[in-house]
């Protein structure tokens, strides 16, 4: 259940459980990896929202601190989900199309619901319990086209007390009626929205481009001056998901070397660029958002299930590209980043590669916190971040038990939860030391 916003939340308050976090970035495929820093059985203190500290759990906290006890269970900070549709959830789960035809047949339909302003609302407040009732506490988000469905997002994240990266999509060509904007009034929209949003609170404004094909040359150079002009702003967009996308920016930009060219001629690529999907693209590209030190969201379960290719991590990797990770719902099936991680490792897996349960969980946390310029806030249970923590179960299910039970090491241990666990794993989800998700089953 939900609890409601006005909960008073108790300043003073200590988490009992396993405490599992990164101090840095493992290394590919090292299951033994300092990076990781395991506390088993602490408590977890939380004071004014921020994490004040961490003491054995045989030390119980004084009396000035309210303790809830998870002995047992598992605590980790909570999830970024690095790209995600809003309005997708009335479309997730939609058989038999690839990206483009899934894009006419199922998405815009679906966005187009959201011209009025009070299913935009709705959906805003729906997405975001959804995504406090899977674990995942930051996130950044495609609305629609729409100026209100930003607003929309925006207020309902700052309700809850959450950080949230978002903007009003941008595309003027290659869309239905009701989803196209034009330049000139998309520029006053992002201007007013960065103007009313940007640095409020958690919250913070991404130019948000929806792919290449929907904007023409005009707007994709008003995205890059808006960039330019409002440096502390993200960029985000699709970045060669699909073959047949590929094609298709190649005819539509024949001028551009290569996908990713058409973003840099307009000046959006840069430090704050979250790329969906990059799977394909070559060395030169790999170089470019290297150099730009932008980062390719990694969305695996939606690139499973639209067929859209197999995502190269380790040539990432080795580029020195910083990847985090995303469940792309609706193209991805599930909201869970531990589905999500699960899905990772099976794509590696097609790709001759094995993800360890540390890189995986790192890129899903403290590693998209870092390539967020976010780390100081959230991704860890360090001092001083803002207390997003999540609640998990080890094991739900007599399965899942006894595969915990008998694991012998920890890297087995996380992997079989990362592996055979979800949402129902979640037993609560808390944003800024405020509780905002209780499990129903407990
Ligand atoms: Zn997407």
């Amino acid at each position: 259940m939900t609890l409601p916003t006005t909960t008073p939340a108790s300043r003073r308050t200590a988490l009992r459980g396993d405490l599992l976090d990164f101090v840095g970035a493992p290394e590919w495929g090292a299951v033994d990896s300092p990076a990781v820093r395991f506390r088993a059985d602490h408590w977890l203190l939380i004071d004014g929202g921020r994490i004040a500290g961490t003491q054995p759990g045989a030390q119980p906290p004084d009396a000035s601190w309210t303790v809830h006890d998870h002995r047992g269970r598992l605590i980790l900070p909570g999830f970024v989900d690095t790209h995600v549709h809003s309005p997708q959830i009335d479309v997730i789960a939609s058989y038999g199309t690839a990206l483009l035809d899934w894009l006419e047949t199922y998405t815009f339909p679906a966005e187009q619901r959201y011209a009025d302003r009070s299913e935009a609302e709705a959906g805003a407040a729906r997405f975001l319990d959804a995504l406090l009732a899977h674990g995942t506490t930051s996130a950044v988000v495609f609305p629609t086209v729409h100026k209100h469905s930003a607003d929309a997002l925006f207020a309902a994240a700052q309700e809850r007390g959450m950080r949230l990266i978002t903007g009003k999509v941008l595309m003027d060509r290659h869309a239905p009626d009701g989803l196209r904007d034009d330049v000139d009034q998309a520029a006053r929209d992002c201007v007013d929205l960065i103007g009313g949003w940007h640095g409020k609170d958690r919250l913070a404004y991404a130019v948000t481009v929806r792919f290449a094909p929907t904007s023409t040359a005009a707007q994709l150079a008003m995205a890059g001056r808006l960039c330019a002009a409002f440096p502390g702003v993200y960029m985000q967009t699709h970045l060669a998901e699909n073959r047949d996308e590929v094609a298709w920016v190649c005819e539509l930009f024949p001028e551009a070397r290569s996908y990713l060219d058409v973003y840099e001629r307009a000046g959006l690529l840069n430090a704050r660029g979250v790329f969906a999907h990059g799977i394909w693209i070559d060395d030169a590209d790999r170089a470019a958002l290297r150099d730009a030190g932008a980062q390719i969201a990694h969305s695996p379960s939606s690139n499973l299930f639209l067929g859209s290719g197999l995502f190269g991590w380790r040539a990432a990797a080795a580029a020195g590209i910083h990847v985090s990770l995303a469940s792309d719902v609706g193209g991805g099936t599930s909201l869970s980043m531990l589905r999500t991680l699960a899905d990772a490792y099976k794509v590696q897996a097609m790709a001759g590669e094995r993800l360890t349960a540390w890189k995986a969980l790192h890129a899903s946390t403290l590693g998209a916190a870092k390539a967020l310029g976010l780390a100081r806030e959230i991704g860890s249970l360090g001092v001083g971040c803002a207390a997003d923590v999540c609640v998990w179960d080890w094991a739900v299910g007599p399965v899942a038990q006894r595969r915990i039970e008998v694991a012998q090491s920890l890297h087995e241990r996380v992997f079989a939860w990362m592996t055979l666990g979800d949402e129902r794993n979640l037993v609560a989800s808390y944003v800024a030391g405020m509780k905002r998700y209780e499990g129903v089953l407990r």
